[in-house]
């Protein structure tokens, strides 16, 4: 797949991993700057809610690239947050779901699931000036990206963070069993065979621990300028 030298100009590309406060800072930056915002992470966690849904069965990777190349996905900035919507039903809540976080791995080391995706991440980064997080955005998705950062924090740190976004969504938490779910999903994106989540050399490294989410949002801001 080609990318242009458009698709560097205007782009803000955020990987690291779970936890690392990508979803919250990728956003406001976004908004700082006047850009649109791009989680990619939504987009793997649709295809794997409409697998689920339809029963493909999770170790069949053609049906699993059929599904996700028939996907209709709509993704809708509004003031409450990002609007999910696969096949005409809203699926913002269900994509996040424990059951859909468990499964993502089955589809995300896929080479036709990341392609399709991959596919839409620059079709819609093309369109417009963009902020897009995930874990292969600034190795794989856009590789032209004048401003990259890997955003990292403890283990410990991020586990905390999620336990207090799944709380906040009514989701009961048991903060061990998270951790290992973490360190777990974070063993698997890094060591994929397509695509594994690493920092791109020309990446600053952004070590979130004990930051406040503000204080990331400056320093990103300022390296954006900085950069684009
Ligand atoms: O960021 P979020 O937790 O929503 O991402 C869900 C999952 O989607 C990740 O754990 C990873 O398995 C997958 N993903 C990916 N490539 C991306 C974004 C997310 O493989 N660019």
């Amino acid at each position: 797949m080609n990318t242009n030298s458009h698709d560097g100009d205007q782009i803000v590309a955020i990987d690291g991993p779970a936890g690392a406060g990508k979803s919250s800072v990728s956003r406001r930056v976004a908004t700082a700057l006047g850009f649109a915002f791009l989680d990619t992470g939504a987009m793997y966690r649709a295809a794997t809610w409409r697998a689920l849904r339809n029963g493909v069965a999770l170790d069949a990777p053609e049906a699993l690239t059929d599904s996700t190349r028939a996907m209709c996905l709509e993704l809708t900035e509004t003031d409450d947050g990002l609007r999910v919507v696969v096949d005409g039903e809203d699926v913002t809540d269900a994509i996040r779901t424990p059951e859909v976080t468990r499964a993502i791995y089955r589809l995300d080391q896929i080479p036709g699931v990341r392609r399709r995706l991959v596919e839409l991440q620059r079709e819609f980064g093309c369109r417009r000036p963009t902020v897009a997080e995930g874990r292969d955005i600034g190795t794989v998705v856009f590789p032209n990206a004048r401003c990259k950062v890997y955003l990292d924090a403890s283990l410990a740190c991020r586990a905390g963070r999620r336990a207090r976004e799944l709380e906040a969504r009514g989701i009961p938490v048991d903060l061990d069993a998270l951790m290992e779910e973490i360190r777990d999903r974070d063993e698997k994106s890094m060591t994929r065979a397509d695509s594994p989540l690493r920092r791109a050399d020309d990446a600053a490294l952004v070590d979130t621990t004990g930051m406040s989410l503000e204080e990331v949002v400056t320093r990103l801001v300022a390296l954006a300028r900085e950069r684009l």
